[in-house]
């Protein structure tokens, strides 16, 4: 190309290809030069003087030595060497060219060789990376502290117990950004209220609790803000006070969030101003995704402890009722039953536990009162019968109302509020009381006690649910009780019953022995009376008038009268004195002959017909049915009609009895008597009609009923009657 081109034009194109070189090589981001062999500079770029900061002038014609200096020199001359030999070399380093120009490079060396092999320079071509090394340093060391982070995420996750996680959560963001101070802050579930939870490097003063009835917290954006300045925070101006007491110029708040949920922020704070990098940022966000993480994980884990606790809770509850339900069936003594109830309540229930009873008097008697400790009781004691329950005391309600009442949380004002004097405040205060439920024992519609259950040392606080099942547990109670008392009100009704049964035989007995001594003594007088007036009668007949005989019949015939009388009454009291035992098989049929063997003069008077068929055998005692058979056969001869007395005997198979029936043609009885004549002494006609006592049917009812058997009378009034009776097959 040189050879069609004229020599001088070759000259000016060449200086003004030169002017244009430089020109590009001066507007370079990096340095350019070339050094010779002797490591002299032969030209540099005009970024030298820049970087240098140094004129131009002190580049070409110096050596390498002179512009970079020993040290750097001391670094650079292995490359340069390799570079003069021949080789080309490419290396990266960080050049400090003044104290505060630190620069990333990457230097190429390009050896000259022109066109021999003699290398007779370098060319030095210095490309600024500093801006991408820069980048590539902020990410490893972010992603070292990320890594770092995940690694000691592991200590976070590990103690799941919410109170901890916010101290390990602190502790954790103290190790990974340099902060002056640090604070976790927790938001109530309101969203109202906000309080520190732990904090670090802030005094005892800074204040640990926040309002924000706007709910400004609530809006602000999901991520961590920092603010180099405080008063550009968006809650500097409930803040300021507190931020100025601290010193505190700057902040990064961190949102601790479950879900969507913002529960609280992490907060680091700097006394002075503090210009927030981004790897600070990066890394305090990634502390806050790994906090809430942290807190989702305890929330869960108190949520399955608190679940696990009610389970244990209810567990045992139940337990405690399926044993109070045994003590409540067990014992028929109800003050026993409650105190067994209050006794199983403690310590599963309750850490007090008392029961009352409303009395006669109208007072309310503390039955039991059960602590684990003895000489709380005595305390509680003492308490109680220094101050017995007034108007006011929550007891008296619940008597009044029928009504329980739960407290969860007692106040040292309600203490206050209800203390009658200093030493009851002193008291009540001593005895450190936390929760309570107070349960009415209701039966009938009636509130007849109490029963009270009290927290203290256990520090547990009564929900609704205990409160439901203290009143279940009350109702049982009231119930049992019911139960006893009905126990006891028939227990005392059938003794009372037993003791007047008792009077009642005794005096029966006496009534008895009375009779038949008297019957029975009776008849000896009865006799002489007897014989004397029919001694009179024959003997001196014929010396008395008219009225002396007349007299004289009416006393013998008085006096049969009453030998009739005392014989049936003896009767009577034998059959009501049958011993109940095992009586032997008899035939009725062969009774029934004897019967009428005995009758024998009243049936041929009367011309009487008597028959029966399929008479059974019975278990009873021979006289004793002779003697039913005679009265009921006697009866239906006497009380005969117009027609000749005909008397048919005839026995039915019932279940478990035979029913015997003795049927007559005779006078019939009204059906309004037929119940009346089986009483004794009871008869529907007059003596002069038909003689009789009134005691033959009293007789048969006794002895029937003695055999365990019925007796009665059928009759169509007129047309005979029926005379029926059963006695056991
Ligand atoms: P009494 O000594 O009077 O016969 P009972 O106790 O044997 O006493 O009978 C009570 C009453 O029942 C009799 O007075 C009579 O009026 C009535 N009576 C008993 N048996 C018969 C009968 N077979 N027919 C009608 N009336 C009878």
């Amino acid at each position: 190309m040189a050879d069609i081109i004229p020599a001088d034009t070759a000259a000016t194109m060449a200086s003004e290809t030169e002017a244009q070189l430089r020109l590009v090589m001066d507007t370079l981001p990096g340095l350019i030069a070339y050094v010779d062999h002797d490591l002299r500079y032969r030209f540099a770029n005009a970024r030298h003087s820049e970087w240098f900061g140094r004129p131009r002038s002190d580049f070409a014609g110096h050596t390498v030595l002179e512009v970079l200096g020993e040290e750097l020199f001391s670094f650079t001359r292995p490359y340069l060497e390799r570079a003069l030999a021949g080789e080309k070399v490419i290396y990266e380093h960080t050049y400090s060219y003044r104290p505060d120009f630190v620069r990333d490079v990457q230097v190429t060396y390009l050896p000259d060789r022109d066109s021999g092999t003699e290398v007779k320079g370098v060319v030095i071509v210095l490309e600024d990376i500093t801006a991408r090394r820069q980048a590539e340093r902020a990410q490893s060391e972010s992603e070292r502290q990320l890594s770092l982070l995940v690694e000691a995420s592991g200590r976070l996750l590990a103690s799941p117990d919410s109170a901890e996680v916010f101290q390990n959560i602190l502790d954790l963001a103290k190790e990974f950004i340099d902060a002056d101070a640090y604070s976790v802050w927790r938001r109530s579930a309101d969203g109202v209220y906000w309080h520190i939870a732990t904090k670090s490097g802030l005094s005892d003063n800074y204040s640990g609790s926040l309002l924000d009835p706007g709910g400004t917290s609530g809006k602000l954006p999901r991520v961590p803000l920092a603010f180099e300045d405080v008063e550009k925070a968006p809650f500097a101006d409930l803040r300021r006070e507190a931020y100025q007491a601290e010193g505190i110029q700057s902040l990064i708040t961190v949102p601790l969030q479950i879900g969507s949920e913002l529960q609280g922020t992490l907060v680091f704070y700097y006394r002075a101003r503090h210009r927030f990098t981004e790897l600070e940022t990066r890394v305090a966000s990634a502390l806050g995704n790994l906090a809430s993480a942290a807190l989702g994980t305890a929330e869960i884990y108190a949520r399955e402890k608190e679940l696990r606790r009610t389970a244990e809770a209810e567990e045992r509850k139940a337990q405690f009722l399926a044993r109070a339900g045994e003590v409540l069936s067990s014992s028929l003594n109800y003050e026993q039953t409650l105190a067994a109830v209050v006794d199983l309540a403690v310590p599963a229930f309750a850490d007090w536990a008392s029961v009352d009873i409303f009395g006669a008097d109208n007072e309310l008697r503390r039955v039991s009162l059960k602590h684990v400790d003895p000489a709380r009781i005595a305390m509680g004691e003492e308490f109680r019968r220094r101050y017995p329950p007034d108007e006011r005391d929550a007891g008296t309600q619940v008597m009044r109302t029928g009504k329980s009442i739960l407290v969860p949380e007692i106040t040292d004002e309600m203490v206050i509020q209800g203390a009658r004097d200093p030493e009851h405040l002193r008291m009540i205060r001593e005895l450190g009381l936390k929760s309570i439920i107070l349960v009415p024992l209701r039966a009938n519609e009636r509130t007849f006690g109490l029963l009270t259950f009290v927290t203290a040392e256990s520090d547990r606080r009564y929900s609704e649910t205990d409160l439901v099942f203290a009143e279940d547990l009350g109702r049982r109670a009231a119930t049992a009780v019911d139960n006893a008392r009905l126990f006891t009100e028939s227990r005392e009704a059938q003794e009372a019953l037993r003791h007047s049964n008792e009077e009642l035989q005794s005096a029966n007995e006496d009534l008895n022995q009375f009779a038949y001594s008297a019957s029975h003594d009776l008849q000896e007088p009865l006799r002489i009376l007897s014989i004397y007036s029919q001694l009179l009668h024959r003997k001196y007949e014929g010396q008395l008038d008219e009225k002396a005989r007349e007299y004289l019949d009416f006393i013998v015939e008085g006096a049969k009268r009453m030998e009739m009388l005392l014989r049936d009454l003896l009767a009577f009291i034998q059959a009501v004195n049958i011993a109940p035992g095992e009586a032997p098989l008899v035939d009725m049929s062969d009774v029934v002959e004897r019967a009428i063997a005995n009758l024998r003069s009243a049936i041929q008077e009367n011309q009487a017909e008597i028959s029966y068929s399929g008479l059974p055998k019975v278990r009873i005692q021979e006289t004793h049915l002779i003697q039913l058979f005679q009265n009921l056969i006697g009866n239906a001869i006497k009380y005969r009609g117009k027609e000749k007395p005909v008397i048919y005997i005839g026995a039915v198979r019932n279940a478990s009895t035979w029913e015997i029936r003795v049927k007559d043609n005779g006078i019939g009885i009204a059906p309004e008597y037929r119940s009346q004549i089986f009483g004794l002494f009871k008869r529907l006609h007059n003596r002069d009609q038909y003689p009789g006592t009134g005691i033959g049917l009293a007789i048969c009812q006794k002895i029937i009923e003695r055999y365990g058997g019925r007796i009665w009378v059928e009759s169509a009034g007129g047309s005979g009657s029926t005379f029926c009776f059963t006695l056991p097959a």
